[in-house]
């Protein structure tokens, strides 16, 4: 089903067009409103005239999050606070919270930008939908909570934790759709089990999954142990919150909503653009943003885009899966390696659960690396010649497709602290040296 076809399928000659009209408006609006863009544009001697069409966008400065530290909390808006309707706030996965502020507009094309995703996922009117993101100054909650009643549907909004009540109400009200992060989306799945309840007596059909990186097999475990079919939902608080892009029912990518949130990819260490279809650092641009717009701001995370039309009918930019964070990428004794490909790993393995936690600490000046992971109780024994043998495989596997080794440490199942919200799946101890 798609929301918007005008839009979501418009040839893309014209969706340039559009983005070039949106460009200039908010370039005009941020030079004459926000004294911080004015000043960025002067130093590099640009004028809002100079910024006639999309593709002048490179010669715009970029924004990093520390931009929107130094202007904490309300630097950075564009029309007076008696326009602002709402305020959020990124959950701080890395360090100091950062403050955004919504017009009415703001939260109309947000909800919007949901409905779509809600509509690819082929939940409708007649469905409801149980929002298990956190509530509050966290953008997923409240985010998805309105796109359901944007597109008429039936809001279940329970926000995270107490697992029990998720559970029992989901069964009692028949919800349809789960959103939350995919984590959390593991935990639900073991506590439906334990709940004794039978699979067949829900009705849960879809899973709206993000907030956090998660690989292929991650999806499938879920898909597996939740019986249901699930989705990718992208968002960033600096930009909108969740619904920033979603896929649809061919779930070749994650469709950006390019009308509002304008994607680039640069190569972090030049910042020169990169050829679409090669990785490099997401950058967005709010073009219609009014609240606190956002010109290139530099996401950290990174992905490739591609501009060929989908399967589904649609012509908006499709993004591969996040690899990570760039800050997320640890550096182990000199190999750059991704928590998302570590846990790659794990999930083909059919010994192991999809729980873990990389553990790296520096002893004797020598990076250490090791891996907890939780091995499946058909696969727990007590026989040591058996638990060295998986030790080996998982190591074996490592060293061939990170290229670097890791200490495996084989814990109980379920002795991995869950998550509720976004999962913490590193401890660098070097840091705190
Ligand atoms: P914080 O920066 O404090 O975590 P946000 O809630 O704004 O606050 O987090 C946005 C970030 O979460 C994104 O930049 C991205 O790294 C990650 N993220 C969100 N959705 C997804 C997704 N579907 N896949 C991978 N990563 C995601
Ligand atoms: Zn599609």
């Amino acid at each position: 089903m798609i929301w918007n076809e005008t839009i979501e399928c418009m040839p893309r000659e014209d969706m340039r067009k559009l983005q070039s009209i949106r460009l200039r408006q908010v370039v005009e609006r941020v030079y004459h409103n926000t004294p911080f863009y004015r000043r960025k544009m002067q130093e590099l001697g640009l004028t809002p005239e100079d910024i006639q069409s999309i593709d002048d966008i490179a010669k715009l400065p970029f924004t990093v999050k520390q931009d929107l530290r130094d202007n904490y909390p309300f630097g950075l808006m564009a029309v007076p606070m008696s326009e602002i309707v709402r305020l959020h706030a990124s959950s701080g996965t890395t360090g100091k919270p950062i403050v955004v502020g919504y017009t009415r507009k703001d939260l109309s094309i947000w909800k919007e930008a949901v409905a779509r995703c809600l509509y690819a996922y082929g939940i409708s009117k007649q469905d409801l939908v149980q929002v298990s993101y956190g509530y509050g100054l966290f953008t997923g909650g409240l985010g998805l909570h309105a796109g359901v009643e944007q597109i008429g549907g039936t809001v279940i909004p329970m926000s995270s934790g107490n697992t029990q009540k998720q559970i029992q109400l989901m069964h009692d009200f028949g919800a349809k759709a789960l959103a939350c992060t995919p984590s959390y989306a593991l935990f639900l799945a073991e506590a439906i089990k334990d709940s004794g309840i039978p699979r067949e007596n829900f009705q849960l059909k879809v899973g709206i999954f993000g907030a956090e990186p998660w690989t292929e097999n991650m999806r499938k475990e879920i898909e597996e142990k939740l019986g249901i079919k699930a989705y990718d939902i992208y968002g960033l608080t600096e930009i909108t919150g969740p619904g920033v892009g979603c896929e649809c029912e061919y779930q070749g990518g994650t469709h950006l909503w390019e009308d509002h949130f304008y994607p680039e990819i640069i190569d972090p260490e030049t910042l020169q653009p990169v050829e679409p279809g090669h990785p490099g650092e997401l950058v967005f641009t709010t073009l219609t943003k009014e609240g606190m717009p956002m010109i290139r701001y530099r996401t950290r995370d990174l992905t490739a885009l591609h501009y060929e039309k989908c399967a589904c009918g649609r012509t908006a930019v499709r993004m591969d899966r996040i690899l990570g964070r760039s800050d997320d990428m640890l550096i182990i004794r000199g190999v750059n390696v991704f928590p998302s490909q570590v846990e790659a790993v794990i999930l083909e393995l059919e010994e192991f659960e999809p729980h873990y936690l990389i553990v790296v600490d520096r002893v004797n000046n020598t990076d250490t690396f090791e891996v907890q992971v939780e091995v499946r109780s058909e696969f727990y024994t007590d026989e040591m010649g058996k638990l060295l043998a998986m030790q080996k495989k998982i190591a074996d596997r490592m060293q061939s497709v990170i290229g670097l080794r890791p200490t495996v440490k084989l814990v109980e199942p379920r002795s991995i602290e869950r998550s509720q919200g976004k999962a913490k799946r590193v401890i660098d101890k070097r840091k705190f040296v």
